[in-house]
């Protein structure tokens, strides 16, 4: 039987080419995004058949336990779940609106605890049932600008350690991955020539090499609670 796996964020950026790579390595992928045209769209690319696409705000509890709900129901227990849905809003933290910073830790950091919360029900005791939470190398040097983003990529951490420790007694594995620039519509308005000076790879990443990085993080049966940066060395350089 193949493994189901549940990208939250998967119409877009790392979670799409997340989703991809699950779907090539067999998993039968539901995808998440706000947007049901883009998930759907997402959907279609993939694969394989038998994908299915849900539209669901995961700062948004009710529609995050229904949404859960109706995959255990409809496609079965969930092996992998990858939390790729977020949102950017930088801004020095004095020019920050307060309704900005709730969106943030709304998205960023609460819809990632709720994903988790509403799927493990599902994934105890299923074998090689493993959670990948997206931080930031921002959540782990800080960043000017990005106060409140950074805030709850650090969060993240601290969530994804302990729920690591929580949940390996029942068998189920959570790590973090901590990106640096990744070329998708978040970095958009960045130019690269700028942020690649201070990359020592030269370059931003692309979402392909951080689903590679997913991959193995989803799929290495003695790793949890760990950060593993794909950042092409700039933590190094901050
Ligand atoms: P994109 O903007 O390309 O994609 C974001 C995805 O998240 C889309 O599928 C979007 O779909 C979905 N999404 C956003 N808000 C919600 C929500 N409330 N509920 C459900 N889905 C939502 O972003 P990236 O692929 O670049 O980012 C993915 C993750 O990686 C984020 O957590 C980001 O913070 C992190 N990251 C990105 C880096 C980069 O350089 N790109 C660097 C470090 C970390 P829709 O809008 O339809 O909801």
């Amino acid at each position: 039987m193949s493994r189901l796996a549940v990208v939250c964020g998967g119409s877009r950026g790392i979670g799409k080419a997340v989703s991809h790579l699950l779907a090539q390595r067999g998993c039968r992928v539901a995808v998440i995004s706000r947007s049901k045209d883009a998930a759907d769209a997402t959907v279609a690319s993939l694969h394989g058949d038998n994908h299915v696409a849900f539209s669901c705000d995961v700062s948004i509890e009710p529609e995050v336990q229904k949404t859960f709900e109706t995959i255990q129901k409809t496609c079965g227990k969930m092996t992998y779940l990858v939390n790729a849905a977020g949102i950017n809003r930088d801004s020095l933290l004095l020019r920050t609106k307060p309704e900005d910073m709730v969106s943030l830790l709304h998205t960023n950091l609460l819809g990632s605890m709720l994903t988790c919360r509403a799927a493990l029900r599902s994934m105890l005791h299923v074998q090689g049932a493993s959670i990948v939470n997206i931080g930031s190398v921002v959540g782990l040097k800080g960043n000017a600008g990005q106060c409140v983003y950074s805030a709850c990529k650090a969060g993240l951490e601290g969530f994804t350690r302990s729920l690591a420790k929580e949940v390996a007694s029942r068998s189920v594995r959570v790590n973090l991955l901590a990106p640096g620039f990744i070329h998708t519509d978040m970095t958009a308005a960045l130019k690269e020539g700028d942020g690649g000076r201070y990359i020592p790879l030269g370059r931003f990443g692309t979402p392909e090499e951080v689903a590679q990085a997913a991959l193995f993080l989803l799929e290495s049966p003695y790793v949890t609670g760990q950060v593993l940066v794909v950042d092409g060395g700039l933590q190094l350089a901050m």
